[in-house]
C-alpha cells in the first residue's frame, strides 16, 4: 500500500509555480476562489468588466503577498476572449488553470422573459465558458492544465423565477463533461463546482426580489445557513492543484447539504 506523508499532502496542493485566470475575479465568489489559488501560491489574472473592482481585487490579493493583474474584458466577446488568453500568457509566460466563474442572472418567469434577456445570461454563463475555456485549450494543453467551470443548484433544481439561469447552470455541467472527455488525454482536468446558496451582490439582490428567499433557504439547507465566498477557495485549490489528477468530469456540490435534503 501506498503510504501518504505529511509533506507529500502538502505539496498536493502546492500551486507555486501556476498562473490562473479568473473570470468574474474582481468580487464574490470569483474573489474568494482567487484568494484561495493565491494561499496556494498562484499568480492570477483577474477578469471582469468594472475597472474600480477590478483595482480593488488586485489590490487586495497584493496586499495578501500574491502576484496579480488585471483585466477588463467582456466574457461575451470572442474577439476579447481570445486577446484576453494571448495577453496573460504574454505577461505571465503561461497559463496552467482557468476558473469560468463570470455570471448573472434575469429572475423573471419564462413567459415574461424576452430573447435579449435569454440570451444575456445564456452568453453571460455558458457561451463565455465555452469562449474562454476554446482559447485557452492550445496554453493549457503545453503543460496540461485545470479547468474549472461554476455551475449552481440550478444544475440540478429548477428555478421558476430563473429559466434561463437554469438552462444556462444545467449546460455548464454538459460541456464540462463534454470538455472533460476532450481534453483528458492532454492531461487537463475538467470539472464543475456547484455552489448553493452563497451571500453575494448577486444573490443580495435574489433576496430582495424573491419573497421570503432567505427563510426558506435557511430552512432547506442541513448547515442551517447561507454559505460564504469564501467556503468555495478549498475546492477550488484542490480541484486547481496536483490532488485531483484523476478527478474529471465531476460537478461537486458545495452546498451545506441543500442538495441532498429530502
Ligand atoms: P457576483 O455578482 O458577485 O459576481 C459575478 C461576477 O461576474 C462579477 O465579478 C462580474 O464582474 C462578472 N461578470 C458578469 N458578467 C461578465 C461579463 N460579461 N464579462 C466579464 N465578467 C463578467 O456573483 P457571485 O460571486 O455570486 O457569482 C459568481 C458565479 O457563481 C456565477 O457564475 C454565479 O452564477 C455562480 N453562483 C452563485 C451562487 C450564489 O449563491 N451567489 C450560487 C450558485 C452559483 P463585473 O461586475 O466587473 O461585470
Amino acid at each position: 500500500m501506498r503510504v501518504v506523508h505529511l509533506k507529500e499532502t502538502h505539496s498536493m496542493f502546492d500551486l507555486q509555480g501556476k498562473v490562473a485566470l479568473i473570470t468574474g475575479g474582481n468580487g464574490g465568489i470569483g474573489l474568494a476562489m482567487a484568494r484561495g489559488l493565491a494561499s496556494a501560491g498562484a499568480r492570477i489574472a483577474v477578469v471582469g468588466r468594472n475597472p474600480d473592482k477590478l483595482q480593488a481585487a488586485v489590490a487586495s490579493l497584493c496586499q495578501q503577498g500574491a502576484e496579480a493583474r488585471p483585466y477588463a474584458v467582456d466574457v461575451c466577446d470572442e474577439a476579447a476572449v481570445a486577446a484576453l488568453m494571448m495577453q496573460v500568457v504574454d505577461d505571465f509566460g503561461q497559463l496552467d488553470i482557468v476558473l469560468n466563474n463570470a455570471g448573472t442572472n434575469i429572475r423573471k418567469p419564462v413567459q415574461e422573459l424576452s430573447l435579449s434577456e435569454w440570451h444575456t445570461v445564456l452568453d453571460t454563463n455558458l457561451t463565455s465558458a465555452f469562449l474562454c475555456s476554446r482559447a485557452a485549450y492550445p496554453h493549457l494543453k503545453k503543460r496540461g492544465g485545470k479547468l474549472i467551470n461554476i455551475g449552481s443548484m440550478t444544475s440540478i433544481f429548477g428555478a421558476s423565477f430563473a429559466p434561463a439561469y437554469s438552462a444556462s447552470k444545467g449546460g455548464i455541467v454538459q460541456l464540462t463533461r463534454a470538455l472533460a472527455t476532450s481534453w483528458a488525454s492532454d492531461q487537463i482536468q475538467v470539472n464543475a463546482i456547484l455552489p448553493g446558496w452563497i451571500d453575494t451582490e448577486l444573490t443580495q439582490k435574489a433576496r430582495v426580489e424573491v419573497a421570503g428567499l432567505q427563510e426558506r433557504i435557511i430552512a432547506r439547507t442541513p448547515a442551517g445557513r447561507w454559505g460564504t465566498p469564501g467556503d468555495l477557495a478549498g475546492i477550488a485549490v484542490f480541484l486547481s492543484s496536483p490532488a485531483s489528477d484523476f478527478v474529471t468530469g465531476t460537478a461537486i456540490p458545495v452546498d451545506g447539504g441543500y442538495s441532498v435534503q429530502a
